[in-house]
């Protein structure tokens, strides 16, 4: 029986969203000013208005990218600003974009990895430079929410520019409080879309300087044909959002029921970030004293796919940076996996975990 449940690495393409795909596959330059130019120019103008009124935006505040890392990397490098403030807990793409700068600082988070709204309020207010601040909407490994519509109100109070990436937001909850922040991402693989198109959202007249330079498309802000076929995919998944939205309801049940199992069965086991807000699709459990990359590997061969949190390069699983932001000691740092559903999950597949998990924490005891 093989179960997929590593959504936040990757969720399975939606059957609409591969159509829409293949569809583009034969389309061709969205530039070209001939008619199947125009054609192209027509397919990603629809996916832009798609992502326009799901964001709640205009269109031209759109702009296509590879991947939410090339947008948030766009983000942090373009704005116009002096200085970085972010959370402890974001992801990879922001930190290692953020940490070689000379002003940086990041902002902690409490025991279940929520930012400290004090302290970013105390350091914005000390600083006289401009500042962009980088806080994630939901965490990729724990799927904790943070308090968008709070640290919004913080930037604005001391005109700082909030980049909020969304990645893991998308698809699992509501983006209404997105509202308003200057600079937002989101990714479409990580909701049913294909890999290959992202979209840095920006706020109405903010200029950021491109990081791909070279022709006029995306209106100057990301030179480079568009990926015409992934970006009519990414159209195709927003448009089943509401679909996932309802899904999740039936996942959070099945989520928090493993969760109820398993500490249950084996009370040692440490579950993230359960007392504050969560995406309702993510698990986070550690078994102390057993590493991540053996259970991922025992869970494996029994045909289940999850994750470690932590990045992963040469299949060595380090400890995870958000489990420590968190206060988590190494031994559970580094013991942590990632169980993550999604719009195909069933109840079967969080059951048939929940067995398999338990099984091997018992031989593991
Ligand atoms: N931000 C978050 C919260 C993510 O989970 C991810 C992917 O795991 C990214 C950014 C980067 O996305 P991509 O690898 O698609 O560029």
């Amino acid at each position: 029986m093989e179960i997929y449940l590593d959504y936040n690495a990757t969720a399975p393409l939606m059957p609409a969203a591969r159509a829409a795909v293949v569809a583009g596959l034969d389309l061709l330059n969205a530039s070209s000013v001939h008619g199947p130019g125009r054609a192209a120019r027509a397919a990603v103008t629809a996916a832009r208005n798609i992502t326009a009124e799901y964001m709640s935006v205009r269109p031209a505040q759109i702009v296509f990218t590879s991947s939410a890392t090339e947008a948030l990397v766009t983000a942090l490098r373009g704005a116009a600003v002096q200085g970085y403030f972010m959370s402890s807990v974001e992801h990879e793409a922001v930190r290692a974009t953020v940490q070689p700068l000379p002003n940086f600082f990041v902002v902690p988070t409490d025991e279940n990895g929520v930012i400290n709204l004090e302290t970013l309020s105390a350091v914005l207010q000390k600083s006289a430079a401009p500042i962009l601040v980088a806080v994630q909407f939901a965490n990729n490994e724990t799927g904790v929410i943070q308090p968008i519509a709070e640290a919004m109100k913080i930037c604005r109070k001391y005109g700082a520019l909030l980049l909020v990436d969304a990645v893991q937001a998308v698809g699992r909850i509501d983006i209404a409080p997105l509202q308003g922040a200057d600079i937002t991402v989101i990714s479409t693989h990580k909701m049913g879309g294909p890999k290959g198109a992202a979209a840095l959202v920006l706020r109405e007249g903010l200029a950021i300087t491109p990081l791909l330079t070279g022709g006029g498309q995306e209106e100057r802000r990301r030179a480079g044909t568009e990926n015409v076929a992934a970006i009519m995919g990414m159209g195709a998944a927003i448009e089943h959002i509401s679909d996932s939205l309802n899904v999740m309801l039936q996942v959070a049940r099945w989520r928090d029921q493993m969760e109820k199992e398993i500490l249950a069965a084996a009370p040692q086991i440490k579950m993230f970030g359960q007392n504050t807000p969560r995406i309702a699709n993510t698990s986070m459990m550690a078994l102390p004293g057993a590493a991540a990359s053996t259970q991922l590997m025992n869970l494996d061969l029994a045909g289940i796919a999850v994750s470690s949190g932590s990045a992963c390069s040469s299949g060595k699983v380090g400890p995870s940076h958000v489990l420590s932001a968190m206060g988590a000691p190494p031994d559970a740092a580094s013991a942590a996996i990632r169980v993550s559903g999604g719009w195909a999950s069933t109840a079967k597949d969080f059951a048939h975990f929940t067995q398999v998990y338990l099984d091997m924490v018992k031989r593991f005891a």
